[in-house]
């Protein structure tokens, strides 16, 4: 056994501290980012936020509505090639590039990512995505992708360590998706024991893979803007939102009403209510590792993504920082014990 003594940080432990600016307004501020992939070579020029795919986040409707602000959705894996091919059919070229793939690692998922990213040259990512991103067979299913597909931009996850996020990368990843356990309704943490920080798991995974030339995504933990601009700045290429994208008319998830209020039942992809429907139920040798919540009816998500986008150019001001990559560079973080005053509790 050994203990490691460095302090891990999570977002509530630091805030930016502000520097001086050249800057007027938020206008002036660039949230687009423009990267050539290290293995795939594809170039991608958009806002660097995914909605997570997760089955009541990551749904068709979500990417149309997030692709008019330039911002991706990786599509939940589980959406039929039939339905795939209708909403290829429908949607445009741009729209079709904010689209991320997503995969598990089966044979059978092998063959369903081939056959959907077949439907149009423009669905440009793959996300192979397992809860535990430390299985040899990650890499393995990696290293065969990346041979089948040497033109697409492959994400793999998720992982919290400059180790294994190199291993990854080698493998033939281009990004590598950072997160175990900060999740909005995911139970890993309790259910073993298992974590990292994330924004600690974002710095040093994101030095990692910049040493190589790979990209990272910050997968979890958002609860508000200024956390997406913390993960920005600890050096996150892209930002993952699952909880703070759902709940909304384009999210996916049914719509409840309970004593006269709309919610949206919004679970973890591990969770039992995941289980019970793809599944069959939670097998016997596992335990769910994610929650089911009612979230509060949101109405479009249009509005919620401004308010994240404008968050975001917001901290860029504060710290002088024309674009995220400035954001990175110019980022102090302070250690707090303190963040909002809540005196009067949420915005009624
Ligand atoms: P959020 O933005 O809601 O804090 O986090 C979203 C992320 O939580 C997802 O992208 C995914 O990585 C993770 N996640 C989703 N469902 C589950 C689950 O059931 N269990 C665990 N451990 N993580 C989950």
């Amino acid at each position: 056994m050994r203990i490691e003594q460095e302090l891990k940080l999570g977002f509530k432990d630091v805030l930016f501290r502000p520097k001086r600016s050249t800057l007027k307004s938020r206008s002036q501020v660039n949230l687009t980012r423009e990267f050539t992939f290290k293995h795939s070579g594809r170039q991608w020029c958009g806002v660097p936020v995914i909605a997570a795919n997760m089955d009541s986040v990551g749904s068709f409707g979500m990417a149309e509505a997030l692709a008019k602000y330039d911002v991706i959705t990786a599509i939940h894996k589980h959406y039929s090639l039939q339905e795939w091919q209708a909403f290829v059919q429908a949607a445009d070229a741009e729209t079709l590039k904010h689209v991320m793939v997503s995969t598990g690692t089966s044979d059978a998922d092998f063959t369903k990512m081939q056959d959907t990213l077949a439907l149009s040259d423009d669905l440009m990512f793959v996300c192979i995505d397992i809860a535990n991103g430390y299985s040899e067979h990650l890499v393995e299913f990696v290293e065969r992708v990346r041979s089948a597909l040497p033109d697409k931009v492959i994400v793999a996850g998720n992982v919290v360590t400059g180790d294994m996020t190199e291993e990854l990368i080698l493998a033939g990843a281009d990004i590598v998706k950072v997160g175990i356990g900060p999740g909005s309704v995911c139970t890993t943490r309790v259910k073993t024991g298992v974590g990292y920080p994330q924004l600690s798991a974002i710095i040093e995974c994101a030095d990692a893979a910049h040493g190589l030339g790979g990209q990272i995504i910050g997968d979890g933990g958002c609860t508000c803007p200024g956390d997406v601009s913390k993960a920005f700045g600890g050096g996150a290429d892209f930002v993952m939102l699952g909880g703070m994208l759902a709940g909304h008319k384009e999210s996916g998830g049914d719509i409840v009403v309970k004593d006269g209020e709309s919610y949206v039942k919004f679970y973890g992809m591990s969770s039992k209510s995941a289980m019970d429907k793809y599944a069959g139920g939670v097998a016997q040798y596992r335990a769910a590792e994610g929650k089911t919540v009612l979230l509060p009816y949101r109405g479009s998500v249009e509005d919620t993504i401004q308010d994240i986008l404008g968050g975001v150019r917001s901290t860029c001001t504060y710290v002088g920082a024309a674009n995220l990559k400035e954001l990175t560079k110019r980022t102090t973080f302070i250690r707090v014990r303190e963040q909002e005053n809540n005196v009067f509790g949420k915005e009624s």
